[in-house]
């Protein structure tokens, strides 16, 4: 089962995909988790990617589909893989759709994680207050800017998705539960 989960940052998109692999047993694929380990790691790829991060924009498409192309077809897929943070681009969700038709996959459920902007901010400046790792990008400033790189580059992808019967939305404002158990609704309790 292949499953993407669709909002704008802060939304609680790596909250719900850390339970769905713990409850269900998903592989959990979050680009900007790669990424931020290849800065750790100082690799070419994370120097490159981390001035881009930081100042809330969007790394380059081809660089995001290699990297995701690479777990897919290392295996990923077998125990079923919830995709957190891509696609972010209609050139990501074409690439995507190409890389699983060559793989004879498809994907089962998109679920867009719908909250409001101000609340948005909220989170955003109380995850800065209670981790000791602060991310550089976890700012109110890059984050109005990431919300507008979400409006326009990856907002676009909703339709796309609506347009193969692939959406379901969430209202991400509700208890960290509810929104549980809503998304467990959609993906109909089913195992991979
Ligand atoms: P995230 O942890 O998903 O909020 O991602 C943090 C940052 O990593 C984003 O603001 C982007 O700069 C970069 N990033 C993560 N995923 C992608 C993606 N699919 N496409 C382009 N850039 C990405």
């Amino acid at each position: 089962m292949i499953i993407i989960l669709l909002g704008p940052p802060g939304a609680g998109k790596g909250t719900q995909a850390t339970r769905l692999m713990d409850k269900h047993g998903f592989v959990q694929l979050s680009t900007g988790d790669m990424l931020r380990e290849a800065i750790a790691n100082g690799t070419e790829l994370g120097m490159q990617a981390k001035a881009i991060m930081d100042a809330g924009n969007l790394v380059d498409d081809n660089i995001i589909l290699g990297m995701i192309g690479e777990r897919l077809s290392s295996g990923a897929s077998d125990k079923g893989v919830i995709l957190d943070g891509f696609p972010r681009t209609i050139a990501q969700a074409e690439g995507l759709d190409a890389m699983l038709a060559e793989m004879s996959l498809g994907i089962d459920h998109v679920i867009e994680m719908q909250v409001d902007e101000q609340m948005l901010a909220d989170r955003i400046v109380k995850r800065a207050a209670e981790s000791d790792q602060v991310r550089d990008d976890d700012t109110v400033e890059v984050l109005q800017k990431r919300l507008n790189v979400y409006h326009e580059s990856t907002a676009p992808i909703i339709p796309y998705y609506k347009d193969k019967g692939r959406l379901s939305v969430v209202d991400g404002m509700q208890a960290i539960k509810t929104v549980a158990s809503a998304i467990d609704n959609i993906i109909g309790g089913q195992e991979v």
